[in-house]
This record gives structure tokens, C-alpha cells and sequence, in this order.
């Protein structure tokens, strides 16, 4: 088996630079790689700012900073990857963009070079098929904020072979991440229990059993959760907790993954949480305060 040194990124949004953020730090040399010019240049300052965020706090050395910053090169130009051991795709969450990426990527770099996905949601054997080498490719679903969180789940496609998932336990090891195996089936662990959690605290709002705060609330205090579902649900997203949802329904077939109607109303009407800054609370004024 191959050693790892040196890992592409495809995909410089919220969950590449966290990637890239970590890859560097655990000394791997970095090619970081966007469509958008701009995107790449924020990420870079993001990544910087990031890590002083973390040494002020005393999680890395300061001296750690300029040497992980100097081995993140960035291009918009895939064949900037062309030497990389690695590849992890984190680009927007469609499977024909991603297909589209793993066609081009695949044909700048060598055949040895192990392909990884952080989708959310879309099937790793269906995305490794589409590619010239489903056995050396893999899903390593990182989650938001990377640098911050230590859980990575790991997923094998039907076709993924022993060294791939070996290669890709020493990595994940390495950026000092824990991992959780999981099966390639719709929306993996994590979200295939916390988005329906979601989507049940919308339906007990959307049934009247509870307010906004009473949800929240509860479930901080009751099942002592660090944030409220509600809370929570406009930190991710909403339109994103909505795509998951419709992801379980289609692929699992079963009416218990039905998105709830007034999830619905809120994606449509724009309401799609902090990002926009409004969601199940508002957020325009100096306090959150709930919308319902
Ligand atoms: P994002 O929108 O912040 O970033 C996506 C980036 O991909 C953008 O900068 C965009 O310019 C770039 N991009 C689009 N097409 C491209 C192409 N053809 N080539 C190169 N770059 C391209 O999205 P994100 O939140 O970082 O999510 C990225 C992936 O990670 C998705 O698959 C998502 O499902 C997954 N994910 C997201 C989270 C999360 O909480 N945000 C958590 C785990 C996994």
C-alpha cells in the first residue's frame, strides 16, 4: 500500500477548507481546488483566520501556522491535482457535478490515486461506478466545522477495496479524527438519526404540541442536547435538512421519512435559517427570537 503525502481537494466551500485546514496541520502537502477564483482566495484567508482562532485558544502551537498555510497550494485548474495521492471531492451536493468532477479528475491524475467524496447524502458505490476505478475509491463524510469536530464517518462503496479503506483509516488517523464505519445506505449514521430528529421537532411545532422556545427548551433541558432542535436545524440549514429528508423518503421508501409540510413553507418562502438570517428564529435584531 502506497503512503499517503499529499491530498487534492475539489471544492473550497464550508467543508473543503475545514479539509484542507486539517490535512495541513497533520503535514500532508495540500492542493486545494475551486471553480470560483474567489471562493479559493476566501478560503485561504478562512483557513488562516481558523487556525489563530485555534492557537489563541492553545489546540495548536502558533509556530504550527505559517508551515501547514505554505503546503496549501490552490488552483481552479484541476490538472493542479495531477500529483495528489489523494483526492477528496467537496463540492455542492449533486450528483452530476460530482460525476463531472471525478471524470476530470480521473483524467489528470494516476491511476493509483484514491478517489473520496464527502457527500451527505448521495450513494458512494453509485458515484465510485461512475468513475475508472470504483475499488479504489470511498466516502469519508467529515462534519461541520471540521477542524472542530472529531468524528469522520467512513464508507465503503460495494466495490471498494481493503487497501483503499486501509489507506484511508491511516489518514483520517492521522488529522486525529475518530471514525465510525458506516454502510452505504441513504445519509449514512449521523444524519440518517438527526435529520428525522429534526424533521419531528418541525412536525411537533407544525401539530401545535409546542412553541418554538417550549421545543427547544425541552429538549436542551429534557434529553439535555447541547442546542435545541430548532436551534439546530437553522445552524445547518433548512434547505439542506429538507434535500436529506427527501434523500431518506426516496431511498428508504417508508412514510415515517415524510418532510414535514411546514419545513416545506419555510425552505419555499427563503426561511432557510442563519444563513439567511431567518429561519425558526430571526436573527436580524441584537437576540434571536423565535418566528412562531
Ligand atoms: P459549499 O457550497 O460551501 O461549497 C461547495 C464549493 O464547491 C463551492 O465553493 C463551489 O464553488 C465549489 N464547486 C462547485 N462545483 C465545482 C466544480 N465543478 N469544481 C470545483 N469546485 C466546485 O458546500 P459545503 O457545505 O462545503 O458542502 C460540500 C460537500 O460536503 C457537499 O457534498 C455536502 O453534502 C457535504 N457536507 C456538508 C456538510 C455541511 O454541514 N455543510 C457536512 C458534511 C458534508
Amino acid at each position: 500500500m502506497a503512503e499517503i503525502k499529499s491530498i487534492g481537494i475539489i471544492g473550497a466551500g464550508q467543508m473543503g477548507h475545514g479539509i484542507a485546514h486539517v490535512a495541513a496541520l497533520a503535514g500532508y502537502d495540500v492542493v486545494l481546488n475551486d471553480v470560483a477564483a474567489d471562493r479559493l482566495e476566501a478560503a485561504m484567508a478562512t483557513i488562516r483566520r481558523n487556525m489563530v482562532r485555534q492557537a489563541n485558544r492553545g489546540l495548536i502551537e502558533h509556530d504550527a501556522i505559517e508551515p501547514a498555510v505554505a503546503r496549501i497550494g490552490h488552483a481552479t485548474d484541476m490538472a493542479a491535482l495531477a500529483g495528489v495521492d489523494l483526492a477528496i471531492e467537496a463540492a455542492t451536493e449533486n450528483a452530476e457535478v460530482k460525476k463531472a468532477i471525478f471524470r476530470d479528475l480521473c483524467a489528470v491524475v494516476s491511476p493509483q490515486t484514491l478517489l473520496a467524496t464527502n457527500t451527505s447524502s448521495i450513494s458512494i458505490t453509485r458515484l465510485a461506478a461512475s468513475t475508472d476505478r470504483p475499488e479504489r475509491f470511498i466516502g469519508l463524510h467529515f462534519m461541520n466545522p471540521v477542524p472542530m469536530m472529531r468524528l469522520v464517518e467512513v464508507i465503503r462503496g460495494l466495490a471498494t477495496n481493503e487497501d483503499t479503506y486501509q489507506a484511508a483509516v491511516g489518514v483520517v488517523n492521522r488529522m486525529e479524527k475518530t471514525i465510525a464505519n458506516a454502510e452505504d445506505f441513504p445519509a449514512f449514521i449521523v444524519n440518517r438519526i438527526l435529520i428525522p430528529m429534526i424533521n419531528e421537532a418541525v412536525y411537533t411545532l407544525y401539530e401545535g404540541v409546542g412553541t418554538v422556545e417550549s421545543i427547544d427548551k425541552a429538549m436542551r433541558l429534557g434529553a439535555n442536547h447541547p442546542m435545541g432542535p430548532l436551534e439546530l436545524a437553522d445552524f445547518i440549514d433548512l434547505d439542506t435538512i429538507l434535500s436529506i429528508m427527501q434523500v431518506l423518503n426516496e431511498g428508504l421508501a417508508d412514510t415515517k421519512y415524510r418532510p414535514c409540510p411546514l419545513l416545506v413553507k419555510y425552505v419555499e418562502a427563503g426561511w432557510l435559517g442563519r444563513k439567511t438570517s431567518r429561519g425558526f428564529y430571526d436573527y436580524r435584531g441584537e437576540t434571536p427570537v423565535p418566528t412562531r
